[in-house]
């Protein structure tokens, strides 16, 4: 039997210690304000034990971590009729690139990259009723935890600011592949993105993607072949350009954010969270890949 907390602790020991902490987003300028030196890991098992260093128990925001449980929502309702508006191809691309989408006639390469992420935003407008309110409901729910909530600060200055998620929304409206108004599904995108959890409610809420589609309430929101393959999207797509890199040393599926967390999980085993939010130059949370490739050689625990 391996000692989690006792590797947790001497990762944690380890990561702190690290001189280059990357970068904090500054694109969206509300995110500019996170210190860099926060650092939080947690585990939480499929036999139901957890562990945590560090600030695992404090809100950030956590991005595009939200497309993976948009993405599963979106499934809920639609099937495999998501993958008629989105496909399943990594992109190699940063995860605001355009040109794919024009050259590929508005069908988003993967629904992890932003343009993939609006029409997911855009499916998931057209069967909630209260779209916004239904959703944050929807994360509560998983994680068995009502505090959860939208940082309208962070919503309102990416609103402000993000001129190329209102290209993409743009360019996907002109091919017809989105329902809903550009103003509309943006305004939805900002908010998904703009949650604010911690380490310990991202494990909880990403336990459904480790139990076969069912989450810690025992509910099942995903089938289990459903499941399977939102994992295989976060294997191939969930970290960009740099899917392959993550795959390589770390060897989980996972999903990162540009608010600086990290979910990665062993589908039957485990969900792994970070956040560290200094990014590389991919975007991606350099510490909490350091942390997981460090989890994963010591455990020997990885899909592969
Ligand atoms: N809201 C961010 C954006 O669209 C999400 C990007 C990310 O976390 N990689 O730019």
């Amino acid at each position: 039997m391996r000692d989690f907390q006792a590797i947790l602790n001497d990762i944690h020991s380890n990561i702190i210690k690290t001189k280059d902490k990357g970068v904090v987003a500054s694109y969206i300028p509300e995110l500019a304000h996170v210190d860099k030196n926060n650092f939080g890991i947690h585990l939480r098992t499929a036999d139901g034990n957890h562990y945590g260093v560090g600030h695992f128990n404090k809100p950030f925001s956590i991005q595009s971590i939200s497309k993976v449980l948009a993405l599963a929502k979106a499934i809920s309702f639609k099937g495999n009729d998501v993958w008629k508006r989105v496909d399943v191809e990594p992109s190699g691309n940063p995860f605001n690139h355009l040109s794919l989408l024009e050259l590929e006639n508005g069908i988003p390469r993967n629904p992890l990259i932003n343009a993939g992420a609006l029409v997911i935003a855009d499916i998931l407008i057209s069967h909630l009723k209260n779209p916004k309110e239904d959703f944050l409901n929807f994360v509560r729910d998983l994680a068995g935890d009502p505090s959860i909530s939208y940082n309208e600060q962070v919503a309102q200055s990416e609103k402000a600011t993000g001129f190329k998620n209102y290209a993409a929304a743009n360019l996907l409206k002109s091919f017809k592949n989105l329902e809903n108004s550009v103003d509309d599904v943006l305004d939805f995108y900002f908010h998904q993105c703009s949650i604010e959890m911690s380490c310990s409610q991202l494990s909880k809420a990403f336990y459904l993607f480790v139990n076969k589609g069912k989450c810690l309430m025992d509910k099942a929101h995903l089938t289990e072949s459903q499941a399977k393959r939102v994992n295989a999207v976060m294997l191939t797509c969930g970290f960009y350009d740099e899917a392959g890199e993550f795959a390589f040393e770390v060897g989980l599926p996972g999903k990162s954010g540009v608010g600086g967390g990290i979910a990665a999980l062993l589908p039957n085993h485990f969900v792994i969270t970070t956040w560290s939010p200094g990014l590389n130059r991919k975007g991606n949370s350099q510490l909490g890949m350091k942390a997981l490739e460090q989890f994963t050689s010591k455990t020997k625990l990885s899909i592969f």
